[in-house]
């Protein structure tokens, strides 16, 4: 900023006129706004008067009338400057959003499986409720935990379980609709899908395809082969209900997961509440 007072004010001395001081002012404020340092404008303004106004008494120069020439020049300079600034202010908007984009997106992705984490199964779920209670839709969660899950990392070690927790995400991914179903990790071993539209009934024809996929796929890493399962828990907001909170569903889902746990594992069972309506 001083640097740029004195190169400007030599401007000004060589042609000292309004135009000339209006344009080296305009500058240094649009750098200091630019750049945010509002305080040091004060000192650069001060080493411009000192500089300008020093100079034109030291070397005994003349207010002038700027010729025509120098003036288109001056204002050719401003629009080409105020160009470049008004560019860079785009790209720098541009930047940050792409930035607050990316955070965005990282914030809501739990980083070993690339599902949603908890955060934002905890955000979104609510607002899918309140967005079937008032559309009169149906929606279905499952509640998901790998069986026996610390004997795999006890036997193969964390990174093989890493690996299944990444495989059993894709499988379960291949068994929702894509943009309108997904999956959360809610931690650990544990997942929890949640299926928009979708009654009781729909949300049990799913766990079972996830279960059976599930079942059938055998993990491989050099010479190991681990068939793994999973048990399933499902409770559903249905279509006549009125009001339920997010973690009301998850608990009924999860009072069925537990079920189906003590029930032997690699099954899926329903929400009490739904069997009783059937
Ligand atoms: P159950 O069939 O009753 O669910 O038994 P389980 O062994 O699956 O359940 P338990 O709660 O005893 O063990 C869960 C294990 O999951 C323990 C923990 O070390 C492991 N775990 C949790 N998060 C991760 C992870 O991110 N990576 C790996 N590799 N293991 C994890
Ligand atoms: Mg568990
Ligand atoms: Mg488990």
């Amino acid at each position: 900023m001083h640097i740029d007072a004195v190169l400007t004010s030599c401007i000004f001395l060589i042609a000292p006129g309004e135009e000339i001081l209006f344009a080296v002012l305009l500058v240094l404020l649009t750098n200091a706004t630019f750049i945010g340092a509002l305080k040091l404008l004060i000192s650069t303004i001060m080493l411009t008067s000192l500089v300008s106004f020093g100079g034109m008494y030291l070397f005994d120069i003349d207010w002038a009338v700027v010729p025509g020439f120098a003036r288109l020049l001056i204002m050719s300079f401003l629009i080409l400057y105020f160009i470049f600034f008004a560019f860079m202010g785009f790209k720098l908007i541009q930047n940050f959003l792409n930035l607050a984009n990316k955070v965005k997106q990282i914030s809501r992705r739990d980083p070993l499986t690339g599902c949603y984490n908890r955060l934002y199964l905890d955000k979104e779920l609510p607002k899918e409720i309140n967005r079937s209670l008032r559309i009169h839709y149906p929606l279905t969660v499952i509640f998901v935990d790998v069986d026996h899950f610390k004997k795999i990392n006890d036997s193969y070690g964390h990174s093989v379980g890493d690996s299944i927790l990444k495989s059993f995400v894709d499988i379960a991914q291949t068994c929702i609709r894509d943009g309108t179903d997904w999956v959360a990790r809610f931690g650990g071993e544990e997942f929890v899908i949640v299926l928009t539209n979708s009654d009781s009934e729909k949300g049990v024809l799913v766990a079972e395809r996830v279960r059976e996929r599930v079942e059938q796929y055998i993990f491989r890493q050099d010479d190991i082969e681990i068939n793994i399962t999973c048990s399933f828990g499902v409770a559903a907001l249905e279509t006549f209900e009125r009001q339920i909170r997010a973690e009301t569903l998850l608990k009924q889902a999860d009072v069925a997961l537990y079920i189906a746990k003590d029930s032997g594992r690699n099954r899926v069972e329903l929400c009490e509440r739904h069997k009783k309506k059937d």
